[in-house]
């Protein structure tokens, strides 16, 4: 089993913006922006091309909806990335372009801060 499924579960805590039938939408732990949001389709496939195209459709109407939330939240425009090298459960990284933001650097957030972006990006 994945991390994420663990995450999907339940069984590992994190900080949920969003989830539907097919996908869920929770806090990296490691975020490189304020906001830095994991989607993730809940069929524990690696790649994104390894799902079926319904579940792929769904993934990107979840990944749609919480660009168009972290520009309402944090006013600037969302940038996507997909890596999936640390995690073989296919993903999007939904993060924003925040002046402080450096690729592949991570910022140092409480749990405090982390929750209180959480209840403001969730939907
Ligand atoms: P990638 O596989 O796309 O290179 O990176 C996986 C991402 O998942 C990383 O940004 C990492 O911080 C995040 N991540 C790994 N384990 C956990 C976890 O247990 N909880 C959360 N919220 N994020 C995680």
């Amino acid at each position: 089993m994945t991390i994420f499924e663990k995450i999907i579960n339940g069984e590992i805590p994190c900080y949920k913006i969003y989830e539907d039938e097919k996908t869920f939408a929770f806090l990296d732990i490691n975020p490189e922006t304020t906001g830095h949001t994991l989607v993730v389709p809940k069929t524990p496939v690696d790649k994104l091309y390894d799902l079926k195209d319904e579940d792929y459709l769904a993934l990107f109407t979840t990944v749609k909806k919480v660009m168009q939330r972290m520009e309402t939240v944090f006013g600037s425009r969302a940038l996507l990335k997909v890596v999936g090298t640390d995690v073989p459960h296919a993903h999007v990284h939904v993060t924003h372009l925040d002046p402080s933001w450096e690729y592949g650097k991570s910022l140092t957030l409480s749990p405090e801060e982390m929750q209180s972006i959480a209840d403001r990006l969730k939907f």
